[in-house]
This record gives C-alpha cells, structure tokens and sequence, in this order.
C-alpha cells in the first residue's frame, strides 16, 4: 500500500535536507534579520521543533516500562536475565573503550590543539566523576514513581525487571496483568508509528533552527578539532561498527546501516539518545527482528550507558586541550581517560550536551584545565548531534549481537529490506 507513497525514511531524509537548505540559505539571505528570527528561528521552527521533542519524550518512560515488563515476564528462563545483563554491560563497556581508545590514538597522531593558541575566560567547575559504587547503589530506586517523574532509566529498568520476574512467578494473576501489558505495549507502540510519521516536519524544523542559528566562523576557527572528531566519529560508526558486526553475527552491515538511517536522523536532530529510544527501539524490534525480550531491555539500557560517540569527542577533546595548555600527558594518564570517560557515560543520561559534563570530569580526573571546555563549546553542538547518532547506532548493534548470540535475533526479519515497512 505504500507504492505510490514516498517510504518514511526518505520523507524524514527530505525533511533534514530541506531544513539544513532552508536553514543555511535564511543564513546567508538575512543575516541578523530581526524578523526571520523573531518569526522563524525562535517562532514557527522553534515551537514545531520543540513539541517535537516533547511528543518523543513524553512517550519513553512509559514505553522502556511497559516493553521491559513485557519482555522480562516472557522470559522462560530467569538465569538468561542474567546473561543478557552481563552481555550487555559488557558489550557497551567495550565497545565504548574501543571509540575512546581509537579517538585518543587519532588525536595524538593528527595534533589537532599542536601550535594553537587560544583563549578562555570561560570559568567550569569539575564534577568528580561518580564512584563505581554510587552508581551501583544508584541503579536501586527508594520510589519508582519519583524514578518516572525524573525519568531516571536505570532505576526504571530495574523496578520493571524486578516487577516483570515477580509477574512472571504468580501465575494466574501474572498472566492476567501480562495480557494487559501486552495490549498497552501495542498501543505505545502504536503512538511511536504515528510520532515518526509525523517526523519529517518535526526534522524540517529543528535542522532550519539549528541551521539559522550555526555560526560557521567558529568552525572553521576549530576547524582541525572539529573536523577531528567528525571524521572519526563517521569512521567509527560505518567502520568499526561494520567489522564489529560482521565479525561477530555474520550478518550484513549494509543492511543494518540502511536500516538505522531513520534512527540516526533521529538521533542526529534531537541531539539525544533518550529522545530517540522510542525510534530505536521500533526499529530493532521491527526492522532489525530482535525479540522484544531482549530489545526491550538493550535499547533503554544502550541509551543511558552506552555512548561511543561521546567517548570518541572525549578522547579528542581531552589531547586536543592537553596540546594547546602544552601538558602531557602519560600512557597512564590515557588510560585514566578512558576509565573517567566509560564510567562517566554509565552514571549520564543521554541528553542533549551531556558529553560536556563528561569531559569536565574527564579533564578534572587528569588534571587539566576545565575551562579548556571553553574552548570546544562554540562548536559542541554539530559534533553533539552527530555523536549522538553514533551513539544510537551502537545501542541497536549491541541488541542485535545479543539477540543473535541469545537465538533471539529473527534473521529472515533482519535480511528483509522492507521488513514492517507496510505497518507504517
Ligand atoms: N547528546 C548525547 C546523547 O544523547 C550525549 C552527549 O554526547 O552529549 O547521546
């Protein structure tokens, strides 16, 4: 029913070229034009945009709980919980030490800061990067409705699985509350398909925005940082992820990437992995043909711990301060990196500039200037939007790894190019 329609993705492409085109013209036609901004750029763009985001928000507590507790009372086995759990955090762990490692070792051979000099007044103050055993007791929350309300992942997905196991162990009672989740399940998912139709004006709008607003000359001002960290950023997500794939399922990552264009677009114009999780979580369970036991709790767990790209910004961003304040730094400062850098992106949510805060944890850890982050900030935004649909990319490799190591992974649903594209 979709032949003489254009499909969903290409709309939603159409939408974020049209609006960087629209974006960057408004730019150059009328620059500091008071009525494009007044009336456009903090008018129409600003308001669609931002309901946008909101629509993609006010649905992902609701969704991570009620697909978690679906998924979780389905399991057969509880011991597999555990299994996954370990797979899981182990796989965002290493595949996060691999981007920042790789961006570390990109940034020391490429010299971005080498020979700059730059300034700041700008005053940071570094948070001390969260102890490991904070972030454990944290993960337990005293009020599951406070953890909604503050949309606290981590604390959710552990009250839905300890809620979905405790369903899954009664019975009758369970199995009426499961058909109900279920149903409610349907419905959420439901409301995601509508939000993505939807998308392509919501893209339209915050890429004119954004694009209204860029200013070039800061770019081009950082432009070996920033084209640093963009270049590695798009290797990592076409080549690392590629062999990663391939070289653990077997499957193909043309397929897989052409898949999660969507998602990346995304993630791309919201700036936020959280904002994305309802679309990632359709597509791995829809296109990619992950069981939602298993997807239902890779996806919100990859979007609050998992974050590739950001670690790769760190890894750039900590050299790249390191040689313009002249400081060197020691192989044992390197790995201090990369310790600060994964940990930190376990205790942060995926949220718009979150890798900000990272790095002035990072940069504190290893004794560096926090105001350096006032040197990157100017062109954090772009690198943001890109980093994050890295990082959404990541979340979805991960959940399919799992699901084929798990036999969860439906493989005709992954090899079909136009797996559920009618049911949107
Ligand atoms: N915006 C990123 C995300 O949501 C985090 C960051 O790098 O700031 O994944």
């Amino acid at each position: 029913n979709n032949d003489n329609k254009l499909s969903l993705t290409t709309r939603i492409v159409i939408g974020m070229l049209a609006g960087i085109a629209v974006g960057v013209l408004l730019k150059l036609a009328f620059p500091d034009n008071t009525l494009v901004d007044g009336y456009l750029t903090k008018g129409l763009f600003h308001v669609i945009g931002q309901i946008f985001i909101a629509s993609l928000q006010m649905i992902v507590v609701p969704l991570v709980f009620v697909s978690l507790v679906v998924g979780t009372c389905s399991l057969s086995d509880p011991s597999k919980l555990g299994r996954l759990g370990g797979k899981a955090v182990g796989l965002y762990l290493i595949t996060t030490a691999i981007a920042i490692s790789f961006a570390i070792f990109a940034a020391t051979l490429v010299q971005p800061g080498v020979g700059l000099e730059l300034a700041t007044d700008a005053v940071y103050e570094a948070k001390a990067a969260p102890s490991l055993a904070q972030v454990i007791i944290d993960l337990f929350p005293k009020n599951p409705f406070n953890a909604m309300a503050d949309g606290n992942m981590l604390q959710i997905i552990v009250f839905a699985l300890l809620f979905g196991i405790a369903m899954a162990l009664v019975g009758p009672a369970g199995d009426r509350l499961k058909n109900m989740f279920e149903d409610f399940n349907t419905v959420i998912m439901k409301l995601v398909v509508i939000l993505m139709n939807i998308a392509p004006y919501g893209v339209f709008a915050l890429m004119a925005k954004l694009f209204t607003e860029t200013e070039f000359d800061t770019i081009i001002n950082l432009g070996q940082y920033f084209l640093l960290v963009f270049v590695v950023l798009i290797l990592h997500g076409l080549v690392s992820y590629s062999i990663i794939l391939k070289g653990m399922t077997g499957l193909s990552p043309r397929l897989f990437l052409r898949k999660m264009r969507e998602v990346q677009i995304f993630g791309f114009s919201t700036s936020s992995s959280n904002a994305t999780m309802p679309v990632t979580l359709e597509t791995v369970t829809k296109r990619l043909g992950v069981h939602n036991r298993v997807g239902s709790f890779t996806v919100p767990l990859g979007a609050t711990i998992n974050m590739d790209g950001t670690a790769i910004m760190q890894g750039v961003a900590t050299v790249f301060i390191a040689q313009v304040y002249l400081v060197d730094l020691s192989m044992a400062d390197y790995l201090m990196v990369v310790l600060t850098a994964t940990l930190a992106s376990v205790g942060t949510a995926g949220v718009p500039g979150v890798g900000l805060i990272m790095l002035a944890m990072v940069l504190g850890q290893v004794g560096l200037p926090v105001e350096g982050i006032g040197l990157i900030i100017g062109v954090d935004r772009l690198l943001d939007m890109t980093r994050t649909a890295v990082n959404v990319t990541g979340d979805a490799m991960v959940s399919v790894i799992i699901a084929k190591s798990e036999g969860d992974l439906d493989v005709a649903v992954f090899n079909d190019p136009n797996a559920d594209i009618a049911a949107r």
